[in-house]
C-alpha cells in the first residue's frame, strides 16, 4: 500500500494533529535513535527534568529485568553501568503507556498495555540470544508493534467495535477485519504514526510487515529477523495468556524450525526468565501483577499435553487426508450414475494419448448417444429417464473390458475409449455393445423400457492427430451419421 493512500486513510481517520503528540522527554530521546550519531546530553540530565519518570527508570533498574546484584540509587550510575542504549528506551516506554493511557473509552488500556510489555520483554530476550545488538531496539518494537490498533480505537471507537465483532462472528484475523472495516490495518497506521514521530524505517518497516512474517518484498536480513523476533514474542504471549496452551506451543516450535532459530533458543530458559522479568514490571506501568502464574508449570504440562496431542493430530490429519481423498473422488464422478465424469474423461484421454505417442499402441475412442431419449422422458417422466441413465450406466460398467474407460459425458450422452485396440475390433465391441443394450430390460414402475444408442467411432493412433478436441470432433462426426443413417447403428469416422 502506498504511503500516500495510507496517509490519506490515517488523515480521514483522525486529523495528524489528534495524534498524540509525545512528550518532550520522549522526544529528546527520540532524537538519539533517529540520529544515532548526534551527541546527546547524558540521559541522567534529560531524566532529571522529570523526577517521577526518573524514580520509575530506577526501579525498573534495580528490578529482575536488568538482573543487577547491587542495588543503584542514582541515575548517572545507572547509565554508566546499563549504558544509554538500555536506558532510554525504557525510559520512552513510561512516556508511551502514560500518553495511551489519558485517553478513556471502551479500550482495555491495561490488557493491550501487558500484552506490549510481555513482547518488548520477551522479544528483547529472544534478540540477546540471536542477535544481541538488537536486543535494546527489540524492546522497543515489541512495546510498539500494535500501537496502530490504539489509533484505530481511539479515533473511530464505533467501527473499532464493529471490527471485533467481525473477527468473532466470522472467525477473521483481527488485521485483516480492520482492513475491510478502514482500508488499513493497525500496522499500516503504526508504521505511519512511528514515521510522523520521526522512528526510522528499521523500526517503521517492521511493525508494518509483523503479521506477514514472509513479506518477500523485503530483502534485508536483518528486518526480516526483527519481524521474525516480533511474531515469535506475540507466540509466546498467546501461549502464556490465551486457550489452547499444547497447541500454541507445538506452533511456536514450528516457527523456531522455520526461522532457524531452534538451535539458537532454549524455550524453557526464556521462558523461566520471561516469568522472572514480566512481573515485577507490570506495576511500574501500573498494570496489575499476575497471581502466581507459572510459568514454567504451564510450559510443563503443555509439553505432556503435547506428547498426547501428537498422536490426536495425526490421527486428525489421517481422517483430514481421508475426507479430502473422498471429496476428491466425488469431483471426478457423476453424481446421477457413478460413472467417471467430463473432468475424469478429460484426463483419461489426455492418458491415453501420452500412452500412444510414447508406446505406438492404436486405441478407439467411441463417442455414444442414446436414440430419442428425450420420448422417454416426455411419455414416463424425469424420473423414468434417470433410472435409464442409471442403468445404462450400470450396464456399461458391467460390460466394458478391465482396460477400457467409460463416461459420462453429459445428458444421454457416454464416451468409451477402448484402450490398446484396433478399429476392426472395436467396431465389434460396440456392435456387441449395443445388441445387448438393446435386449435391457429396464423396470420403471412395472412397465418395461428398452433403449438403442448410434456410436462413432474413431481411431487413436501414432498417425492420427494427438490433439484431444480434434479427436472428439471426429467421434462427435462419426456419430451424427449414425443418427442421420437411422440410429441404433456404430459408423467408423474416416478423412474423406
Ligand atoms: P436423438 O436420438 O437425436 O439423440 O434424440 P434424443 O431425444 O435422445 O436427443 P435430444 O438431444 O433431443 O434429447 C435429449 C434429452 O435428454 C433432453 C434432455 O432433457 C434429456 N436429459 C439430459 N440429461 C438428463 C438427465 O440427467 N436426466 C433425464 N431424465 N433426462 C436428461
Ligand atoms: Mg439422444
Ligand atoms: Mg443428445
Amino acid at each position: 500500500m502506498s504511503v500516500q493512500k495510507i496517509e490519506n486513510i490515517a488523515e480521514n481517520l483522525c486529523s495528524l494533529d489528534d495524534l498524540p503528540a509525545l512528550p518532550r522527554v520522549a522526544l529528546r530521546i527520540l532524537e538519539k535513535i533517529k540520529n544515532p550519531d548526534t551527541s546527546m546530553n547524558q540521559l541522567a540530565e534529560i531524566l532529571a527534568t522529570d523526577p517521577p519518570l526518573s524514580a520509575k527508570v530506577l526501579n525498573v533498574v534495580n528490578s529482575p529485568f536488568f538482573g543487577l546484584s547491587n542495588k543503584i540509587t542514582n541515575l548517572p550510575h545507572a547509565v554508566n553501568l546499563l549504558g544509554e542504549e538500555s536506558l532510554k528506551y525504557i525510559a520512552l516506554s513510561f512516556s508511551l503507556v502514560q500518553l495511551f493511557k489519558k485517553n478513556q473509552n471502551q479500550m482495555d488500556y491495561s490488557r493491550f498495555w501487558k500484552e506490549s510489555l510481555v513482547c518488548a520483554v520477551v522479544s528483547r530476550l529472544i534478540a540477546k540470544q540471536v542477535n544481541p545488538d538488537d536486543a535494546e531496539d527489540l524492546y522497543l518494537l515489541g512495546l510498539l508493534h500494535n500501537i496502530g490498533t490504539l489509533i484505530l480505537a481511539q479515533s473511530q471507537p464505533r467501527q473499532y467495535a464493529m471490527v471485533i465483532k467481525k473477527v468473532e462472528a466470522e472467525a477473521m484475523l483481527m488485521h485483516h477485519a480492520e482492513s475491510e472495516i478502514f482500508g488499513c490495518s493497525h500496522m499500516e497506521i503504526g508504521a505511519f504514526l512511528l514515521n510522523q514521530w520521526g522512528f526510522p524505517e528499521s523500526f517503521t518497516i517492521p511493525v508494518s510487515y509483523h503479521h506477514n512474517q514472509e513479506e518477500p518484498g523485503i530483502k534485508d536480513s536483518k528486518l526480516l529477523v526483527r519481524i521474525r523476533i516480533i511474531h515469535l514474542a506475540t507466540e509466546i504471549f498467546s501461549f502464556l495468556y490465551e486457550k489452547d496452551q499444547a497447541l500454541r506451543l507445538a506452533m511456536i516450535k514450528d516457527l523456531l524450525d522455520q526461522y532457524e532459530m531452534a538451535g539458537q533458543l532454549r524455550l524453557e530458559a526464556l521462558m523461566d526468565q520471561a516469568c522472572r522479568q514480566i512481573n515485577p514490571l507490570l506495576p511500574f506501568f501500573d498494570i496489575e501483577q499476575d497471581s502466581a502464574m507459572d510459568y514454567l508449570k504451564i510450559l510443563e504440562e503443555s509439553k505432556k499435553e503435547l506428547f498426547h496431542l501428537s498422536f490426536d493430530l495425526t490421527r486428525k490429519v489421517r481422517q483430514q487426508n481421508e475426507k479430502i481423498f473422498k471429496l476428491t473422488r466425488l469431483a471426478y464422478k457423476d453424481s446421477l450414475t457413478g460413472l467417471p465424469n467430463f473432468q475424469s474423461f478429460q484426463e483419461a484421454m489426455d492418458r491415453e494419448m501420452s500412452a500412444i505417442e510414447r508406446y505406438g499402441h492404436t486405441s478407439v475412442l467411441a463417442m455414444m448417444d442414446i436414440d430419442h431419449f428425450k420420448v422417454i422422458n416426455d411419455v414416463h417422466g424425469h424420473a423414468a429417464g434417470d433410472q435409464v441413465l442409471q442403468e445404462v450406466g450400470r450396464f456399461f460398467s458391467e460390460n466394458i473390458r478391465g482396460s477400457d474407460m467409460i463416461a459420462r459425458y453429459g445428458g444421454e450422452e457416454f464416451v468409451l475409449i477402448l484402450s490398446r485396440t484396433k478399429v476392426d475390433e472395436g467396431m465389434q465391441i460396440i456392435k456387441r455393445l449395443q445388441e445387448n443394450l438393446g435386449r435391457l430390460m429396464i423396470d420403471y414402475r412395472g412397465k418395461k423400457l428398452s433403449v438403442n444408442m448410434s456410436v462413432g467411432i474413431t481411431e487413436i493412433c501414432q498417425n492420427t492427430p494427438l490433439i484431444k478436441s480434434q479427436l472428439l470432433w471426429q467421434a462427435d462426426q462419426a456419430l451424427y451419421l449414425a443418427k442421420n443413417a437411422g440410429r441404433n447403428r456404430c459408423i467408423v469416422w474416416h478423412t474423406q
